[in-house]
This record gives structure tokens, C-alpha cells and sequence, in this order.
């Protein structure tokens, strides 16, 4: 089973308690975009098996929103973070670097 932490509440959930809300750090297009740009915000969305940053809401708990680094493979979590930031901290990008070398994910590594 999935455990993640939240990271504003500090409560531990399983996956029960939590909404997933798909691929974290997605780059919105507004009015001006290109054909190309908007298509990729709306359709184009990471399916890796491996390394993975998600965006997660406590639903039964605090409600809010934050992001989590994990493998697909494994449901092994590297951490938790705000959702309030544009890409995951460095101590993420060094737990997951620890246990996945060489490691990336969009503009991530
Ligand atoms: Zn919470």
C-alpha cells in the first residue's frame, strides 16, 4: 500500500485517504501559446516506470494539496513537498539520486 506523509499536516496516509491528481509540475499555456504548447499541456503527460513527481490532496485529512517524489515501479517514496513550489527540493533530488543514479524526469535530474 502506498503511505504518503503531508507534508503541512505531517500525518502519515495511506493511499485511502488521499486523492491522486496526476503529474506534478506541469507548465500552463495561456491565450498566445502555440498549437504545439497548448497540446502538450493538455495531452502530453509522463508515464514513467520508475521515478516519478505526482501531484497528491489530503482528502480525508487536511485537504490540501502537495506534490510527492516516488517510483511507479516499486512505491518507493523519496518525499514529500509543497505544492507551492516549481519543482521538487534539492534534499528530494538527493534522496532520489542516493537510491537512483542518473536519474531524470522532465527538466529534473
Ligand atoms: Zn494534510
Amino acid at each position: 500500500m502506498l503511505i504518503l506523509t503531508c507534508p503541512y499536516c505531517g500525518v502519515a496516509a495511506d493511499e485511502t485517504e488521499l486523492a491522486a491528481g496526476g503529474e506534478a509540475h506541469l507548465k500552463r499555456f495561456g491565450p498566445g501559446a502555440s498549437d504545439d504548447e497548448l497540446h502538450g499541456y493538455l495531452f502530453s503527460r509522463e508515464n514513467p516506470k520508475g521515478v516519478h513527481l505526482e501531484r497528491w490532496r489530503h482528502a480525508s485529512g487536511c485537504g490540501k494539496w502537495f506534490h510527492a517524489a516516488r517510483c511507479t515501479a516499486t512505491l518507493e517514496v523519496f518525499g514529500t513537498y509543497s505544492a507551492q513550489v516549481s519543482g521538487p527540493p534539492q534534499e528530494i533530488r538527493d534522496a532520489i539520486s542516493a537510491k537512483r543514479p542518473g536519474w531524470s524526469w522532465r527538466e529534473f535530474s
